[in-house]
């Protein structure tokens, strides 16, 4: 298996404390301008627009892929993106350059960077088992970008100070944006992972969308349910494990989320039934 060199670094960095893995040296940090500056990255990022936001999604879409390429198979990246766009299309932020792409690792797994990315790699898409469990998991990172859920876990991060020598001097540069600082703590956030109320509410976005798409609701449990068959320990699964709660807490969310509501979504047309009922009309 190949393992991408990023990925580890940062969960290294993630475990021992993001400060202390980048090499900072703690007696030389000056606590008024930690605060300081964490204010103004905080304050930054919430303000951010969506230019920008895009801008940082770029990067840190961009140091992904450098450590873990895109599969070369040209059918399964389209089929991808197909069934994306067809989703994220039919959100708030369709107008975003929504972008989706299958990494080349067996480590089960999705990504998502502010402005539109989306990835999941190849072991994710190796146990999902229908379109719908792909939809589902889509649609839940499709989520983290409509709610900004990068860019707030970035602010949250910058406000524990954590961030001293990320924010360097790109914020004080007012009239010119830097997104070095964004990308570089954005890059942490995918080895601590999001708040767990985001990957819930992420969770609930995601069956929302996907049956907003036509495809059963029930894709992304079924994964869910899926991944908690998988040895818990195993190696592909760590990171995924490490950064979200617990797999039967996300399914219990979602059943009682889901109870009776998608009643109305369990009847209605499957896309390959849809396609037929739309065109039965055209002459033979
Ligand atoms: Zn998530």
């Amino acid at each position: 298996m190949r393992v991408p060199g990023l990925i580890i670094s940062v969960v290294a960095a993630g475990l021992a404390g993001s400060a202390f893995a980048a090499g900072f040296n703690f007696n030389n940090i000056d606590l008024g301008r930690v605060v300081d500056m964490g204010q103004k990255l905080a304050t930054a990022t919430a303000e951010v627009p969506e230019d920008r936001e895009i801008e940082i999604g770029r990067g840190m879409a961009a140091a992904l892929l450098g450590a873990t390429p895109l599969v070369r198979d040209d059918g399964v990246q389209r089929y991808v993106n197909r069934i994306g766009m067809w989703i994220a299309g039919r959100t708030e932020r369709a107008g975003l350059p929504w972008h989706f792409g299958v990494l080349d690792t067996e480590t089960v797994n999705a990504f998502a960077a502010p402005g539109g990315y989306v990835f999941v790699t190849r072991g994710l898409l190796r146990i999902a088992g229908s379109e719908s469990d792909l939809a589902g998991v889509l649609s839940h990172e499709i989520g983290h970008v409509l709610r900004r859920h990068h860019l707030e876990a970035i602010r949250k991060q910058a406000l524990q100070g954590l961030a001293i020598d990320l924010v360097g001097e790109a914020v004080s540069r007012s009239a010119h944006f830097d997104a070095t600082p964004f990308i570089q703590v954005g890059m942490q956030i995918y080895a601590r992972g999001l708040d767990r109320d985001d990957e819930f509410e992420a969770d609930g976005i995601g069956v929302v969308l996907a049956a907003r798409g036509g495809y059963e609701p029930y894709g992304l449990p079924r994964l869910l349910l899926t991944i908690n068959q998988l040895k818990p320990g195993a190696a592909d699964l760590v990171l995924l494990n490490a950064t979200h709660p617990p797999t039967m807490e996300r399914l219990a969310r979602l059943e009682k989320l889901m109870a009776g509501k998608f009643e109305i979504y369990e009847h209605n047309p499957t896309v390959a039934e849809r396609y037929l009922r739309a065109t039965r009309s055209l002459p033979p």
